[in-house]
């Protein structure tokens, strides 16, 4: 049974039954059948029925903001946003779809040859709770835009954001199994992976899970994407604007509840720097209010589980006692996690070592811009990264240094559907979105005539 409870007062909103295998095969026969018969339907039809599922997100935000905020905690706000992002997502792809899907035309010896991109079948999707919309529609969009049918695995505190989505390609006039969720335990997992139906595995989450599913991956030939954790580096050379570097910084770190995979979970500030950072961060962490998310005056809800709380707690406490400075905060009940900063961190805190899923922010004081380069890099993941200088040639050399899948300068990171995002090291591999995110489960097939 999963169990959706609102994490501000851990109250059960509502319990749902995991699927049957029955119930799962029936799911696997639909989305078979809904990919050959989508095979003759044409793109043009598919793009009004993807504008449609946009419509009636927009037309019912609050509704799907609300099932947002109620099981994950995010505010009401930021749910919003994220509804409205996934409708725009749609605009974009319903847009651009034609030429992202366009044949390449390769000049060799044969009169004609080119790739053409075809789709391949049902692709399955594990998702995580933090984004519980936006990493199923940046999957689901352009994959079934190119015709293949989408199977969600969702996190297991997120079951009722995962039958509302389904119910939006339902309606939206979709073929029926194009989009299906399966309310599943993860432990239960290897059988769909091998089913000869699915084609192919997307997973956003830890790492942890990530090197599961790939292994299962593995072993029966099927292609995957993973999206993981990541410890992005915020990196602020002497010579940035310190104030806007700051107030980017916190809203990086912050948003979400600090839930974020791309947040900025190491502030590494260039040491003539740290005491106005530091001060600024702090006044803007001061001022924020923490509390229940569907306040219009609140602006961070609770983290999702009591156990993330406790473990952002546990590296909290650890680094503390390995010399770091609390500043503010510090304090959790339940999922009620107060806005939190540690200054004085080193590259062998746990703070430091480890991703925190969480508000805390802490500073990293670097000697020097090398030093800044070499302590973002010293981390095993390599997901996002910012970097903030008014010295634009410097930024782009040092950009290049910097092990990460993308590099935001003078800003924060955020994923953009025209733009490929994804990481390196343990933060995975493959992109989605854009062009080569819109490729990664297609059939790149080559055509030779003579
Ligand atoms: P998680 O525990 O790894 O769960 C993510 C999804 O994977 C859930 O659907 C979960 O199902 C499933 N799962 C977990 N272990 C599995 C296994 N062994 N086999 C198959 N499925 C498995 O991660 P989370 O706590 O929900 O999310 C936080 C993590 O996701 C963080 O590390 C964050 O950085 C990362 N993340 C990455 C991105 C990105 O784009 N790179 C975006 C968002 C989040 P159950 O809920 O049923 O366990």
């Amino acid at each position: 049974m999963f169990k959706s409870i609102y994490p501000y007062t851990q109250e059960l909103i509502a319990e749902y039954k995991e699927h049957t295998a029955n119930e799962i095969e029936t799911k696997l026969l639909k989305g078979e059948k809904a990919f050959r018969d989508m095979l003759n339907i044409p793109l043009d039809q598919r793009r009004q029925w993807m504008a449609q599922v946009a419509k009636s997100m927009r037309d019912n935000v609050k509704e799907h903001a609300t099932i947002i905020s109620q099981e994950m905690g995010k505010t009401l706000q930021e749910a919003t946003a994220e509804v409205q992002k996934c409708a725009t997502t749609i605009d974009y792809y319903v847009e651009n779809i034609e030429q992202i899907l366009q044949p390449r035309i390769i000049s060799s010896d044969a009169s004609k040859s080119y790739v053409s991109y075809e789709p391949k079948g049902i692709i399955l999707a594990i998702m995580p709770w933090n984004f519980p919309y936006w990493q199923v529609f940046r999957f689901a969009i352009p994959n079934i835009l190119a015709g293949n049918a989408g199977l969600l695995k969702h996190a297991s505190n997120v079951s009722g954001c995962a039958l509302a989505i389904e119910k939006l390609f339902t309606e939206s006039g979709f073929p029926e199994g194009t989009f299906q969720t399966v309310l599943l335990s993860s432990q239960h997992i290897e059988p769909i992976i091998a089913d000869p139906r699915v084609q192919g595995v997307t997973l956003t989450g830890s790492t942890p899970a990530g090197k599961s599913v790939a292994a299962l991956a593995g072993k029966y030939i099927k292609k995957t994407v993973l999206e993981l954790g990541g410890s992005d580096p915020f990196i602020v050379l002497k010579d940035a604007d310190i104030k806007e570097a700051a107030k980017v910084a916190v809203q990086g770190r912050m948003q979400n509840a600090g839930q974020s995979c791309i947040a900025a979970k190491r502030w590494i500030v260039e040491k003539p720097a740290v005491a106005e950072f530091t001060q600024a961060v702090a006044e803007i962490l001061q001022a924020m209010k923490q509390g229940d998310p569907m306040l219009e005056s609140t602006n961070m809800g609770p983290m999702a589980r009591p156990d993330l709380a406790e473990d952002l707690g546990r590296q909290l406490k650890e680094t503390i006692s390995q010399g770091a400075h609390l500043v503010l905060g510090g304090t959790y009940e339940g999922c009620n996690f107060a806005p939190t900063l540690l200054t004085g961190v080193t590259a062998d805190m746990t703070a430091f070592r480890e991703e925190t899923f969480g508000p805390l922010g802490v500073i990293i004081e670097a000697a020097g811009e090398e030093a800044a380069i070499a302590l973002a890099n010293e981390t095993d993941f390599g997901l996002g990264s910012a970097l903030w200088t008014k010295d634009l040639e410097k930024a782009a050399r040092l950009a290049r240094q910097i092990e990460s899948g993308n590099v935001f300068i003078n800003a924060m990171v955020r994923s953009d559907a025209r733009l490929p995002f994804g990481g390196v090291k343990q933060s995975g591999y493959g992109r989605e979105l854009s062009l080569e995110g819109t490729h990664e489960f297609l059939n790149v097939k080559t055509v030779y005539i003579h």
